[in-house]
């Protein structure tokens, strides 16, 4: 199945080195390389079981730092995206700030829709090097609207909660169609 065939496209968005990438391979298992292949290296597909119901999920880790001349690709990223993702490190506060931003650019790009977007405080197993509390992240939710989970890719903490989340989201726009 070409990736464009897919109702249940998420997107990772953040700054580089939250997480993406430990978050998409601890969603979808080290023993589903082999996906990867079929996607492009940055895809990562996965069936969940939610609420009695079976839903297939493909997770894009395609975004990149911005660079001259490859806006396109950005877009195109916050073009394609059945729902979004968007990853802080608890421990970077600037990545936070980013993730605000990312959460306008979004909205921007999808203005009329009403897609799903949860906002992920992830690394939450490094205690002792947070620089942004969890009240700030879900007042940050609460601000756009959105859902919110600290997760720990890591130690592989709420990183199923965070998906059946999308699962759920996706579900709820469904069924108010
Ligand atoms: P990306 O650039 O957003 O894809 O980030 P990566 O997934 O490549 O992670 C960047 C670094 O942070 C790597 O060294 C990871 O091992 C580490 N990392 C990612 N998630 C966690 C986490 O939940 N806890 C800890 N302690 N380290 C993490």
């Amino acid at each position: 199945a070409s990736s464009s065939c897919w109702e249940h496209r998420v997107v990772l968005l953040g700054d580089p080195g939250v997480g993406k990438t430990s978050l998409a391979n601890a969603f979808a298992g080290i023993q589903e390389r082999d996906v990867l292949e079929q996607h492009g290296e940055a895809a990562y597909e996965r069936t969940l079981l939610v609420d009695g119901e079976e839903t297939t999920l493909l997770v894009m880790d395609t975004w990149e730092p911005e660079r001259k001349g490859e806006s396109w690709r950005r877009n195109q990223c916050l073009q394609m995206g059945n729902a979004y993702v968007i990853v802080y490190s608890i421990t970077d506060r600037s990545s936070f700030e980013s993730a605000s931003e990312l959460r306008i650019h979004l909205r921007r790009a999808r203005q009329a829709e009403d897609i799903p977007i949860i906002l992920v405080g992830n690394k939450s197993d490094l205690v002792r090097c947070r620089e942004v509390s969890i009240e700030e992240g879900r007042a940050c939710a609460v601000v756009f609207d959105c859902k919110f989970i600290e997760t720990s890719a890591a130690l592989q903490h709420n990183v199923d909660e965070l998906f059946e989340g999308v699962v759920r989201q996706l579900r709820l726009r469904r069924e108010g169609k």
